[in-house]
């Protein structure tokens, strides 16, 4: 089959290799489209360690089930071939940690991720455990839901943990942020867009999907802020949001990787402000965000690509050269393009 690998930093290039075999609890996926990811970006540059290189990267798999492994699944339903999945980063956790049995699987020590410890979605088909896909609404097509099984999960789970200030920040106007500022709107929060310096075409994207306010990243916001999440993996964006929100108020650092953090004056963190990350996300989250999205439409702004073009994707999102979410539509070109919605 055709896929994309990392083979070492800064090493990507399109590959054929032997369709994989699924083992016990796993599935085998026909991918249609793959998100792609800041994290792919940092997993390309050696920022986040591959730790069993070569992989096939992509965590935002919409896919359908092809064939269950021959063997009985140990425990609920096998998935029916045919059925529409979702595949986020979270691949595997151990179930028995102190982290995975108080509910915080996210943070399990043994955790396996797709798309770093476990082949991803930029590729024909992907095996996957079955226990970790995700059911998704009906009502998206391929394309749009892909950027929901992180911008959209890791977005969600980061708004929660901001807490439920009225007004909030939005540092990185990119894949997630556009997901969050629709879905903050929805629940009548006013949407502060911060951006690079000076990228007025992302500032008016941001006003389009709802925003108040939009400037650049370390301009303050015309009024205190409730609450903050940090995209952008800028650690010199820490102290500026620390100073645009209000005493009591929560920065949340979104991302998975963020360059080294300014010392700042502890006058920043002082009135009880809270600076903390997100990490990875929960089946939970993933099931309570997908039945959001089914109540409340989410538009996704997609630039496609085919997968020989990953390389090419991942360059255009490190230059910030579109709107919204990068997409593989890997069934373009594909085997089975009858089989797509
Ligand atoms: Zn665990
Ligand atoms: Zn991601």
């Amino acid at each position: 089959m055709r896929a994309i690998q990392i083979a070492a930093p800064g090493e990507i290039g399109l590959v054929d290799i032997p369709q994989p075999v699924p083992t016990a609890e796993q599935v085998i996926v026909a991918v249609r489209a793959c998100g792609v990811c800041r994290t792919d970006l940092h997993l390309l540059d050696g920022e986040v360690t591959i730790p069993h290189p070569p992989v096939v990267p992509g965590h935002q798999i919409v896919g359908t089930v092809v064939a269950a492994s021959a063997t009985e699944p140990l425990s609920g339903e096998p998935l029916a071939p045919g059925t529409r999945v979702g595949v986020p980063w979270l691949g595997w956790t151990c179930g028995e940690c102190r982290y995975c049995r108080s509910g915080r699987e996210n943070l399990c020590d043994l955790a396996r991720f797709t798309g770093r410890d476990i082949d991803g979605g930029f590729a024909e088909f992907a095996v996957v455990d079955r226990r970790f896909c995700i059911p998704l609404p009906d009502s998206y097509g391929d394309l749009e839901l892909a950027p929901l099984l992180c911008a959209g999960l890791i977005g969600f789970r980061a708004l929660r943990l901001a807490g439920d200030g009225q007004r909030i920040g939005l540092y990185g106007f990119g894949s997630s942020a556009h997901i969050v500022a629709q879905l903050a709107h929805a629940e009548g929060r006013s949407v502060f867009a911060f951006t690079r310096p000076g990228d007025t075409r992302s500032q008016r994207f941001a006003r389009e999907l709802g925003a108040d306010w939009a400037g650049g990243s370390l301009e303050r916001p015309p009024v205190e802020l409730d609450c903050a999440i940090i995209f952008a993996p800028a650690g010199e964006l820490i102290p500026a949001a620390l100073a645009a929100v209000c005493k009591g108020g929560v920065v949340v650092c979104a991302g998975i990787h963020m360059s080294a953090i300014p010392s700042f004056s502890y006058d920043l963190l002082w009135g009880e402000r809270i600076l903390r990350s997100v990490a990875n996300l929960t089946r939970s989250d993933a099931h309570e965000f997908f039945a959001l999205a089914a109540r409340t439409p989410i538009r996704t702004k997609v630039s496609r690509y085919e997968l020989d073009a990953t390389p090419e994707a991942l360059e255009d999102l490190r230059h910030g050269r579109f709107d919204g979410a990068a997409v593989i539509d890997v069934a373009a070109g594909g085997p089975s393009p009858e089989a797509r919605r």
